[in-house]
């Protein structure tokens, strides 16, 4: 008997927006809106998504002991998560200082804060949880050692979906354990590294085996309004976006990748998963923002097609 369908290992983030006319330039200091602060963070993004589909879900993760590391905790209680494994202290809450310009380009600085206090240590201590979780989501915002704890720490019986983002070379071991790594392009080539020299078609599904042969169990490359490609040895599918009106498309893919996690767990096939997950990226993407745009499982039933 499992506690969690989901146990989520990642960033938890305050995401601080200012609405400028102009972005600065070197030495400049311009005049911006009402400051916006919103919980963010591929983890607690994550983690929110899947609790809204009706996934029981903990998150284990790092928080300052600040007010920005309880609006954090406030979120992902006031979602349904579990917070049995969010950490408090060792540094201030990870904090995201976003301008936004009336195009919509952006300019971000990231203070990654208690998100690289998050240490195997921690890992182990949380041993638990991984003993009762059927799947186990990751990304990048965490130390990369963190990461190759929680491989190690996975039970046999455990599936592990990775997000490999931001982007960077991965060991072999990590790898090996995904089931799927899900990447967008921009991450698959970094993954790829020197063997993304000789891609040379635009087409995923001709560069998707590069990917395979890297050593995951399965890939899914997310494609946007183009909607997933899913890989494993035993084939390649396309899975269709649902059509719709999209306004905002920050959160699509830590959307799709929980709910991907966690109908893996549910015992359905890797292509059923994806098609279930491109559906909730298309809904997430009608709505502003990234946790208050995840819908419910009602709203992903009634969305047309
Ligand atoms: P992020 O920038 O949030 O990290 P990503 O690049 O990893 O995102 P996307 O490919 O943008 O992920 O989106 C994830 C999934 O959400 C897509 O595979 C698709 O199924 C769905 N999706 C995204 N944008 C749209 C859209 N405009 N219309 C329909 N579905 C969409």
């Amino acid at each position: 008997m499992y506690d969690y369908d989901l146990l989520v290992v990642g960033s938890a983030n305050a995401d601080l927006v200012i609405g400028v006319e102009r972005r600065p330039a070197a030495g400049e200091t311009v005049l911006g809106g009402d400051l916006a602060v919103h919980p963010g963070g591929k983890g607690a993004n994550q983690a929110v998504a899947a609790a809204r589909l009706g996934a029981r879900t903990a998150l284990l993760a790092r928080v300052g002991d600040d007010a920005y590391g309880r609006l954090l905790l406030d979120s992902q209680r006031a979602a349904g998560v579990d917070t049995v494994g969010m950490l408090v202290g060792g540094a201030p809450t990870g904090v995201a200082l976003i301008t936004v310009d009336p195009s919509g380009d952006n300019s971000i600085v990231v203070s990654p804060g208690a998100n690289g206090r998050l240490t195997p240590v921690d890992v182990r201590a949380a041993g638990c949880l991984f003993h009762t979780s059927r799947v186990v989501s990751a990304q990048l915002e965490i130390p990369l050692e963190t990461v190759e704890e929680v491989v190690r720490q996975l039970p046999p019986e455990a599936r592990f979906v990775l997000n490999p983002s931001p982007p960077r070379p991965l060991p072999t071991a990590v790898l090996a354990a995904c089931d799927p790594l899900i990447v967008n392009e921009h991450e698959a080539k970094v993954i790829l590294g020197e063997a993304a020299v000789s891609i040379t078609s635009d087409d995923p599904e001709d560069w998707v085996r590069l990917l395979l042969a890297k050593g995951p169990r399965s890939v899914v490359v997310t494609l946007g309004a183009e909607g997933a490609l899913v890989a494993s040895s035993k084939e390649v599918a396309r899975i269709p976006s649902v059509p719709v009106t999209a306004v905002d498309t920050t959160g699509a893919g830590d959307s799709f990748t929980a709910a991907l996690a966690w109908k893996l767990g549910t015992g359905a096939s890797l292509t059923e998963a994806a098609a279930y997950a491109a559906r909730v990226g298309a809904a997430a993407v009608t709505r502003r923002g990234a946790q208050e745009s995840f819908p419910t499982a009602e709203e992903v039933e009634s969305l047309c097609c």
